[in-house]
């Protein structure tokens, strides 16, 4: 969804249905729920405020299972003519959400995947206390607990046989 800036009215755009965004993502499994935007000019400036949210397929980090990611992430980003030619925009430090947009256009689809794509986790649990894979046996402790002793080895122990099996020879 390409708006042009120029048009823009003063009290700006909002944009709460996903069909009007077109495609969003490349990836047919990844699907956009929902938004709820403004899109505000400030002189040549234009934010992208709201929210989204978005079913993307995940692999979870502890037992490796596939699982449906629920993303739902706040907006604000703030949209800057994209310099022409020598011309470079200094970006602030409090300016971690800015992008370009160019000649006029700007691409609302394109800042909606962006912002969905950060979102991302770092690391995708498929739930808060995912039991995770047996680090001796290798199986999913979400389905079945597996025997092995969940307790690491015990050094002291390890002696305390050693000892045994001397003795008992
Ligand atoms: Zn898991
Ligand atoms: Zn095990």
């Amino acid at each position: 969804m390409i708006i042009h800036v120029s048009e823009l009215e003063e009290q700006g755009l909002r944009i709460d249905d996903v069909q009007a965004l077109g495609p969003v993502f490349a990836d047919p499994s990844w699907r956009l729920e929902s938004v709820a935007l403004e899109v505000e000019p400030d002189g040549a400036d234009v934010f992208v405020r709201g929210r989204l949210t978005a079913t993307v397929p995940q692999t979870c980090g502890r037992c490796l299972e596939a699982f449906p990611a629920h993303l739902d992430a706040a907006l604000d980003v703030r949209l800057v003519p994209k310099p022409t030619g020598a011309d470079s925009v200094k970006l602030g430090a409090d300016d971690l959400d800015v992008d370009f947009y160019d000649k006029d256009e700007l691409d609302v689809t394109r800042v909606v995947e962006n912002e969905a794509t950060l979102a991302l986790p770092m690391k995708p649990l498929c739930r808060e206390d995912c039991r995770g894979l047996c680090p001796a046996c290798g199986a999913n402790r979400n389905v079945a607990p597996c025997t092995c002793d969940p307790r690491p080895p015990d050094p002291r122990l390890a002696a305390l046989r050693d000892l045994a099996a001397r003795l008992a020879n």
